[in-house]
């Protein structure tokens, strides 16, 4: 039988339908690949092999019944740590959350079970999503597959990781800024998402409430639709969830494979273009991808969003406002991590001197930077005029939309960078996100699809559509992944 850790989830899960592997033996294939590879990759905080193969029985068991199985029933998948998992390790990436064991699934992660999705385990992450490289995860990088001395990705790198190496064909992500297509676009996989409230947040481990989307990441278009449309859809657990269909993204994904994009416009911000920009290779690979699209039929139209270049300001007042409040739970008392609790000292000195511990530097960072720009006398200056550059930038995407179907760009600036490289200078770090950020404030969809290699390492397309209409999203990237291929990684063997 050929490698089933290099199968698509679409393909693992017809070949368990049909009987020719079982989906112990498929969940076992991964299981073994982790094993071998991680050391190297770094992907996951925590395997749960044992509760893996429990679920993966179930589906075979089923199967033996005569029920009916899901479309990815059996396939295995790696969920980030930010997504409570009821009596399994969920870190966030934190030390503050070190050994906690939540006592309640999120929304997502009852959704997979349900669909009999295998959780294989729990991926590393920027300490509660708050980076673009891993870098700042409590517990060590992760390493990229295509260059273990380089990132590989943030806040999401380990998922992604695990995708691109092969270690799982599906995984779970949450973007606030970035954080799904910006480690997508660096590994060389896909990385969806979702609209704002089409995915619920139930259980997710709040960073910026008004931005936190969790999507898929996968290695091609339709798998990631497939995981898109079991994850997503209303829940009453979340006020901000929508009480609407899920778009029709799987039918969009199989649409656009048949490489037909006949009378689609795609719109170039001219903005993207100035300032600081993107590498040139990475502006090359991208020129080339658009060239495959007009091929394909599409029409590519110059249009202006005038305030996308405040976006990234206005997101790191929003982010770490929201992230000031929501991280004030963690305090000695409910969650995790306590220190100096002997007996003497305040319920204050032990809540200070455990958030002292728990916490790291960028998390501080973004505390203090959000406690001040909501502070009395500072909050119309700061956060009430990002709120502002918000709206202008919700209205340059509402004008686009009414000229093109789907907005393209790179998804990320820059190929993969060596570790330690942007960690020095906050900024530099935080212009990884400058091309991811403006669909998050905006609240639309967003997807990164790999478009070609610059200097031996992948580069990301991005897809933004309006608001619920995330399948426009995949009918193009799966068009543009009929067009240019899939990447495969140097293998890591050896
Ligand atoms: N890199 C961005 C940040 O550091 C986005 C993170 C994310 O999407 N979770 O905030």
């Amino acid at each position: 039988m050929s490698d089933l850790t290099r199968m698509t989830a679409a393909e693992l899960a017809g070949t368990i339908a049909k009987g020719d592997a079982s989906a112990e033996e498929v969940t076992r294939a991964h299981l073994d690949r982790i094993t071998a590879v991680d050391g190297k990759v770094h992907a996951f905080l925590h395997v749960d092999a044992d509760g893996a193969i429990d679920a993966a029985r179930k589906v075979d068991a089923k199967r033996a019944a005569g029920q009916e199985l899901g479309p990815l029933a059996g396939v295995p998948i790696a969920v980030k740590d930010v997504l409570t998992t009821r009596g399994v390790p969920t870190t966030a990436g934190s030390k503050i959350l070190e050994g906690w064991r939540p006592p309640y699934d999120s929304t997502v992660v009852e959704r997979l079970r349900d669909a009999g999705t295998v959780i294989l385990g729990k991926t590393n992450m920027d300490e509660f999503a708050m980076g673009s490289s891993t870098e700042y995860s409590a517990y060590g990088p992760t390493n990229n597959p295509w260059d273990l001395g380089r990132i590989p990705g943030g806040s999401g790198g380990g998922s992604a990781a695990a995708v691109a190496a092969y270690e799982a064909p599906l995984a779970i992500g949450t973007d606030t800024g970035g954080s799904i297509r910006q480690p997508g676009a660096v590994t060389g996989t896909v990385g969806a998402k979702p609209t704002y409230g089409g995915t619920s947040r139930y259980g997710l481990i709040a960073f910026s409430s008004s931005l936190d989307t969790p999507g898929p990441c996968a290695r091609t278009v339709l798998d990631a639709a497939l995981l898109h449309e079991v994850m997503a859809g209303h829940d009453w657990r979340d006020s901000t969830s929508i009480p609407q269909p899920v778009p029709p993204v799987v039918e969009a994904a199989r649409r656009g494979m048949s490489g037909d994009l006949t009378g689609v416009k795609l719109g170039l911000v001219t903005e993207f273009d100035a300032g600081e920009g993107a590498e040139p290779g990475v502006m090359a690979a991208f020129h080339d991808a658009l060239a495959a699209l007009t091929k394909l039929g599409a029409e590519i139209v110059e249009v202006s969003a005038p305030h996308f270049q405040y976006a990234l300001p206005a997101y790191y007042l929003i982010a770490p406002s929201e992230c000031s409040s929501n991280l004030a739970r963690f305090d000695g008392v409910r969650f995790g991590l306590r220190v100096g609790d002997d007996g003497n000292r305040s319920l204050e000195e032990v809540m200070s001197l455990t958030r002292e511990a728990g916490f790291g530097a960028e998390v501080k960072r973004r505390i203090m930077l959000g406690t001040y720009a909501l502070s009395s006398g500072y909050y119309d200056a700061y956060y009430g005029q990002a709120q502002k550059v918000r709206t202008l930038i919700t209205q340059d995407f509402n004008a686009a939309f009414e000229q093109v179907d789907v907005l393209v760009s790179p998804t990320t600036p820059f190929v993969a960078f060596p570790f330690g490289s942007r960690t020095s200078d906050p900024y530099q770090m935080y212009l990884a996100d400058l091309f991811t950020i403006p669909t998050n404030l905006y609240g639309g969809p967003g997807i990164s699809v790999p478009c070609g290699l610059s200097e031996g390492l992948p580069v990301g397309f991005q897809i933004m559509a309006p608001t619920m209409a995330d399948d426009r999203m995949y009918r193009v990237a799966a068009a543009l992944e009929s067009a240019v291929g899939t990447l495969t990684p140097p293998s890591l063997e050896g």
